[in-house]
C-alpha cells in the first residue's frame, strides 16, 4: 500500500502509461501504412497482369479470342483468377476459382461502359479475392472486359505477422521501461528517503545533525534549507534554554538572600534595628525580583507577538522633559551633573507609554554606570526624515568585545556592578525590542573610562 502510494511507483505508472500511448499510437499509424501500401501495390499488380493479359488477346470481328503464342500467353499464375468477358457481357473464358455472378456483373458493366473498377469480393468457395476489371478496346472501341482477381491473403499474412511483432516488441519496450522508470525514479528519490531519515533521526535526538548534501539539483537546495531551517530552530533553542537557565539563576540569587535572611532572623531573638534591616534587604531583593517578572513578561510577550501597541503621535520632547527631572534628583543624589539639549521637538508615531519605558531605562543606565563626578546629557535632534535621541554619559565605558552583547538578555559587561546597581540584564534588550517595533534602531558607541553614548533613531512623524 505503501509503494502504490509512493511518488516513484506514480511515476512510473504515469511514464508507462505516456509510453503505452505513444507506442499504440505509431503502431496503428505504422499498420495502417504498410496496409495502405501493401494493398495498393497488389492493386497495381492487378493493373498491371490486366494490361498484360490485354496484350495477349486477339480480336477478330469483334470476338476476343486468346493468343496463346502471344508474349505473355493467356496462363493463369497460381492463386490466380482470369474472367474474360464479351460485348453482350457473357462470360468467354474463366481461368481459377468462380466468384459470385452478382459481384462481377456490375463490375462488367463499367467496364464495357470504358471504366476500370477495384472491388473486393469473394469466391464461391468463401476465400477473399480482390478483382480489379477493365474494359478490352480494339480501335478505340470497347470489345470486351477483363476481370484479374488476386487474394490478399499474402498482404493479410504480412499484416499480422507485423502486427504481432509490434505487439511483442511494445509489450517488451513498456516491460523494460516499467522496470527501468522504477529504477530511475528510486535512484533519483533515493536522497529523499536519505532525508527523511536524518530528519527523523534528528527529531528523535538533537538539532545539531545535518542532511547530507550531494547536489546543487532541487533536492539538494531542499536539503540545504532544511538545514538552515535547523539550524535556526537549533539556535532559537539554544536561545530558549541560555534564558531559562539565566531567568533562574537570577531568581536564584535574590530567593537565597531572603531565604537566607529570614532564617538569619529568626534564629534567635534579635534586636528591633537588625530586623529592620533583614526586612529592608528581603524588601530590596523582592523589588529587585519584582522588576525583573515584569521585564521577563514583557519579553515573554514581545515574543509571543502578543504586545499590544497604542499607537498615538508622541511628543518625545514632552517625554524627555518629564523624565528629567527624576533623572535630575537621581544626579544630585549621586553627585553627578545633568545636561539637556539640544532639545528639538520631535513628534514620532507610537506608543507613549513604551518609549517613555525605553528612554527611561537608557537614562537610569547612564546614572548607573557614571561614577560620581561625572556627567551626562540628553538631547534630541531631527535628521531629515528621523528623529536622533542621544542619551551620553561619561561613566565606566563598555569594552570593545562586550559592545556587540550588550542588546543580548541576561548580558552584564561587569557582572558584580550591575547586579550590585540592580541591572539584570534585560533593559537594553527591552530597549531594542522597543525602538524596532517602532521601526527604529538603537547605536552605542563607548569606550572604557571615557563615557557611552546610546543614539535612539525614530522615524519622525513632524520636527518644527
Ligand atoms: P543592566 O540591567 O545590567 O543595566 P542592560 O541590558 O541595561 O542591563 O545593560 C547591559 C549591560 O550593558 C550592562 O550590564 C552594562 O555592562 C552595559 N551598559 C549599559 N549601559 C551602559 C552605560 N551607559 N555605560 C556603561 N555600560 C553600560
Amino acid at each position: 500500500m505503501r509503494f502504490i502510494r509512493s511518488i516513484k511507483f506514480r511515476l512510473t505508472i504515469w511514464y508507462v502509461v505516456a509510453l503505452v500511448g505513444l507506442l499504440l499510437l505509431f503502431g496503428i499509424m505504422a499498420y495502417f501504412m504498410l496496409s495502405r501500401s501493401l494493398y495498393q501495390s497488389l492493386d497495381d499488380s492487378l493493373e498491371t497482369r490486366a494490361t498484360q493479359l490485354q496484350n495477349s488477346l486477339q480480336v477478330n470481328d469483334n470476338t476476343i479470342i486468346f493468343d496463346n503464342d502471344g508474349e505473355a500467353g493467356f496462363e493463369g499464375q497460381p492463386g490466380e483468377l482470369i474472367l474474360l468477358y464479351g460485348t453482350d457481357g457473357t462470360m468467354l473464358q474463366r481461368l481459377g476459382p468462380a466468384v459470385d455472378a452478382d459481384d462481377v456483373d456490375p463490375l462488367v458493366d463499367q467496364a464495357l461502359a470504358g471504366r476500370t473498377s477495384l472491388v473486393a469480393s469473394e469466391t464461391a468457395d468463401g476465400n477473399r479475392v480482390r478483382l480489379y476489371t477493365a474494359p478490352v478496346n480494339e480501335d478505340s472501341s470497347v470489345v470486351g472486359a477483363i476481370v484479374v482477381g488476386r487474394s490478399p491473403a499474402g498482404v493479410k499474412d504480412v499484416l499480422r505477422t507485423f502486427a504481432a511483432v509490434l505487439g511483442f516488441t511494445g509489450l517488451v519496450t513498456v516491460g523494460l521501461a516499467g522496470i527501468g522508470g522504477l529504477f530511475m525514479a528510486s535512484r533519483v528519490l533515493k536522497p529523499v528517503d536519505r532525508m527523511t531519515q536524518t530528519a527523523q533521526a534528528i527529531g528523535e535526538s538533537d538539532l545539531s545533525r545535518r542532511i547530507e548534501v550531494h547536489s546543487d539539483d532541487e533536492l539538494g537546495r531542499l536539503a540545504s534549507t532544511l538545514n538552515q531551517m535547523m539550524e535556526r530552530l537549533g539556535r532559537a533553542m539554544d536561545r530558549q534554554r541560555q534564558f531559562t537557565a539565566d531567568a533562574s539563576h537570577e531568581l536564584r540569587t535574590p530567593l537565597s538572600i531572603i531565604e537566607a535572611e529570614s532564617t538569619l532572623a529568626l534564629r534567635k531573638e534579635r534586636t528591633e534595628d537588625d530586623y529592620r534591616k533583614s526586612l529592608e534587604s528581603i524588601s530590596q531583593e523582592t523589588a529587585y525580583m519584582s522588576a525583573m517578572i515584569d521585564k521577563l513578561l514583557f519579553l515573554a510577550r514581545a515574543d509571543a507577538g502578543k504586545e499590544q501597541l497604542n499607537l498615538e503621535e508622541v511628543d518625545v520632547t514632552e517625554i524627555l522633559d518629564q523624565l528629567a527631572s527624576d533623572i535630575a534628583a537621581l544626579c544630585q543624589e549621586k553627585g553627578l551633573q545633568f545636561h539637556i539639549g539640544p532639545l528639538e521637538k520631535i513628534v514620532v508615531r507610537g506608543d507613549r507609554i513604551r518609549l517613555k519605558q525605553l528612554f527611561s531605562n537608557l537614562l537610569e543606565n547612564a546614572v548607573r554606570y557614571t561614577p560620581r563626578g561625572g556627567s551626562m546629557s540628553v538631547s534630541a535632534v531631527s535628521q531629515g526624515k528621523t528623529a536622533m535621541i542621544a542619551v551620553k554619559d561619561t561613566g565606566v565605558g563598555i569594552p570593545k568585545e562586550a559592545l556587540p552583547h550588550i542588546f543580548e538578555r541576561f548580558y552584564r559587561a561587569d557582572k558584580a556592578r550591575s547586579r550590585a546597581d540592580g541591572g539584570a540584564g534585560l533593559g537594553l534588550s527591552i530597549c531594542q525590542h522597543i525602538a524596532e517595533v517602532h521601526g527604529g534602531r538603537i547605536e552605542v558607541e563607548s569606550r572604557v573610562g571615557e563615557g557611552s553614548t546610546f543614539s535612539v533613531f525614530l522615524p519622525l512623524v513632524q520636527s518644527i
